[in-house]
C-alpha cells in the first residue's frame, strides 16, 4: 500500500513538500467507539450501554499532530535515495497507532479502511494549497452507474460526475481487476416494484401517438 501512494506522482511530491498544517484544537478524548456495535460511549462508561458487550478500549496514547506526515515523508525519502531493497517502516506504523483502527495497528486491518483512515489524517496533517488539494483528491473516482430497463436494451446512466472517495469491487472469480470493475460498473437490472421505465421508449411512444398504455394496433 505504501508503494501505491508512493507511485502517485502528486501525492508523492504533496507529501515530500507539504509544509504542516496548523494542529486542530486539542479535544479531551471524551468517547471510546464501542468494537462490536460501532456505538459511541463516554469515558467514564467501562461497558457499552447500547449493547453492554462491548468494553472500553486502553487510553491510546495520541500521536503528536504532524508525525504520520513526517514518518511517510521519511519513508518516501528512503524509498527514492536509499540504495538498500529495503525501508523499515516501524516509526511509520507507529505513527499509525490512534488512526481509529478497528485492531491495533500491529495486527492484520481491512486494508480499505487503512487506507482511507490514513489518508483521512494526512488530510489533517498536510498544509499548503496545492499539497492539501492534492491530498483531499486523492483515490476519488468517478462513479457512473446504469440503470438498465427490463423490456428494451435502452440503458440510463446514473450519477454521472458524482465523485466518491471509493467502491466495492467484487473481484472474486473475475480473474482480473480490470473485468471486475466493468462487471461493477455494468448496471443493475431492476425488476418488480422498482423497476425503471425507459424513458426513450416512453418519450418514442408518446411521439408515434401512443398516449395510452398497452400497446394498441393501428
Ligand atoms: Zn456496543
Ligand atoms: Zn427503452
Amino acid at each position: 500500500m505504501l508503494q501505491h501512494l508512493f507511485l502517485d506522482d502528486a501525492l508523492r511530491n504533496a507529501v515530500l513538500t507539504a509544509p504542516l498544517a496548523p494542529a486542530p484544537p486539542a479535544k479531551g478524548d471524551e468517547t471510546w467507539k464501542c468494537s462490536i456495535c460501532t456505538c459511541d460511549n463516554d469515558w467514564s462508561v467501562r461497558c457499552c450501554v447500547a449493547c453492554e458487550t462491548g468494553e472500553r478500549p486502553d487510553k491510546e496514547d495520541p500521536v503528536p499532530h504532524g508525525d504520520l506526515l513526517l514518518q511517510l515523508r521519511r519513508a518516501f525519502r528512503f524509498m527514492m535515495d536509499s540504495d538498500l531493497q529495503a525501508v523499515d517502516t516501524s516509526l511509520l506504523v507507529e505513527a499509525c497507532r490512534d488512526l481509529g483502527l478497528h485492531f491495533r495497528v500491529t495486527a492484520q486491518n481491512d486494508s480499505s479502511e487503512f487506507l482511507d483512515k490514513l489518508l483521512e489524517r494526512l488530510e489533517r496533517e498536510v498544509g499548503g494549497s496545492w499539497q492539501s488539494g492534492v491530498v483531499k483528491q486523492a483515490l476519488r473516482v468517478r462513479v457512473s452507474s446504469q440503470l438498465v430497463s427490463a423490456e428494451c436494451p435502452h440503458r440510463k446512466p446514473v450519477n454521472p460526475g458524482v465523485f466518491e472517495k471509493s467502491f466495492k469491487v467484487n473481484v472474486e472469480r473475475h480473474g482480473t481487476l480490470e473485468r471486475a470493475m466493468a462487471e461493477a460498473l455494468a448496471g443493475e437490472l431492476l425488476t418488480g416494484d422498482s423497476r425503471v421505465e425507459c424513458e426513450q421508449c416512453t418519450a418514442e411512444h408518446q411521439a408515434n401517438g401512443g398516449g395510452g398504455a398497452g400497446g394498441g394496433g393501428q
